[in-house]
């Protein structure tokens, strides 16, 4: 008889992604020929820009094609500092910068190195859903911070702090925020470093990711930059793939501490090595390129953030504060209605339309949709909920 596959603890802890159940039934749908509109897209809809893809096809004309240093190119790690210390305001050396096989693996490995079995993670709802399965592959625990809707999901600070035990290590933010678009302001994140003054064994990662995509009149400031004095305390994640339409490439980066680079930086070696050789070469011509492009995407998405806000508002019954950054809207979902996953499988189902269901990342009164496709499909998208939403 064979021997029956065992899985880890760890393995079969893992939660089956929600997002991709509604993917594969997409899928499984349009193979039927079935017309699908969807709006579950979480990546740019735009090609890299011809500039980046040349410099990689370069590199790979070069020979750029064998093992690097595990922390990433020095040359990159060099751009990375220097843009962080000169437009983000975070004084950065390149010993403090790891590149990794995209944002993702940058907070994977900050998780696996900072984090003991039992450590706590604070983490405002709603949230990019890696976070808790990525704690939890640490060994902690998420300590989830519920915020409300109706008040625009402000993180409630007191809230926050009473949850604060002697167990808790990492306070994680987001900002642009996915899945809710919520733009932290300076002051908010000033109020914020005053909390992290107050309890000396908290750390804090800043997910960084969506900084260029800003609706107009708003900023974005990093954590980082806000409280040089707890710089040693300060971990900031980004990567290529969102402004400059890169997912496919995995490029992200880790910067902070040094010994807590150095100590990721192990882990990758022992794990996946370099990030891809030439596909560094293009995140470099990326950083020292022109950023013409990065920002017509962004206009872009601007456009279609509004197109799809506006639709969603007119929408009865749908509750939505306007986003103000990243590609997504999350609306709130009428009050009889209280589950995301069901209401998200007959959308797929009656209405032909895939939306992410609001569970998936800590928020089940809420569904979030993507403005990174065309005008076409978000108006088509539009229409199947406001009919869907019709029918009893
Ligand atoms: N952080 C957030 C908030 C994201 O939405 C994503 C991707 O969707 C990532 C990190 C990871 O991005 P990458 O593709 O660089 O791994």
């Amino acid at each position: 008889m064979p021997t029956p596959t065992v899985l880890s603890q760890r393995a079969e802890a893992l939660k089956p992604s929600l997002t991709l159940e509604i993917g594969a039934r997409a899928k499984a749908l349009r193979n039927e020929g079935r017309d699908i509109c969807s709006l579950s897209a979480g990546e740019p809809d735009f090609d890299t820009p011809a500039f980046i893809v040349d410099a990689a096809r370069k590199a790979l004309d070069d020979g750029i094609t064998r093992y690097g240093p595990a922390a990433g190119d020095p040359e990159l790690r060099a751009a990375v500092a220097e843009k962080l210390s000169t437009e983000n305001g975070i004084p950065t050396r390149p010993s403090q910068v790891l590149i990794t096989n995209g944002g993702k693996q940058a907070i994977f490995n900050l998780f696996q190195v900072l984090l003991n079995p039992g450590d706590e993670v604070l983490i405002p709802a709603p949230f990019w859903l890696s976070y808790p399965d990525m704690a939890a592959l640490a060994g902690a625990r998420s300590v989830v911070i519920a915020s409300n809707p109706e008040e625009g999901f402000r993180l409630d600070l007191a809230e926050l702090e009473s949850r604060i035990t002697e167990r808790t290590r990492l306070l994680v933010l987001n900002t642009p925020g996915n899945p809710t678009g919520r733009v932290m302001s300076r002051a908010e994140l000033e109020a914020l470093a005053e909390l992290v003054r107050r309890h000396p064994r908290l750390l804090v990662m800043s997910d960084e990711i969506y900084e260029f995509l800003l609706a107009e009149g708003q900023e974005h400031h990093s954590f980082a930059a806000l409280a040089p004095d707890l710089a040693e305390r300060c971990f900031t994640v980004n990567g290529f793939a969102k402004g400059w339409a890169m997912t496919g490439w995995r490029i992200g980066y880790l910067a902070g501490d040094e010994t807590v680079i150095k100590a990721a930086s192990a882990l990758q070696s022992q794990s996946t090595s370099n990030v891809c050789s030439f596909a560094q070469r293009g995140a470099l011509a990326a950083l020292l390129g022109k950023r013409d492009c990065v920002i017509e995407m962004a206009e872009s998405y601007n456009r279609r953030r509004t197109l799809l806000t506006e639709g969603l508002q007119a929408i009865d019954e749908i509750t939505l504060l306007p986003p103000q950054g990243a590609f997504y809207a999350f609306p709130q979902l009428p009050p009889r209605i209280n589950d995301s996953m069901k209401f998200c499988r007959r959308a797929l189902d009656d209405a032909g339309l895939a939306v992410v269901p609001g569970v998936a990342f800590g928020a089940d009164r809420c569904i979030r949709l993507s403005c990174a496709v065309s005008d076409e499909t978000i108006m088509d998208g539009l229409g199947r909920l406001e009919r869907l939403l019709r029918t009893p």
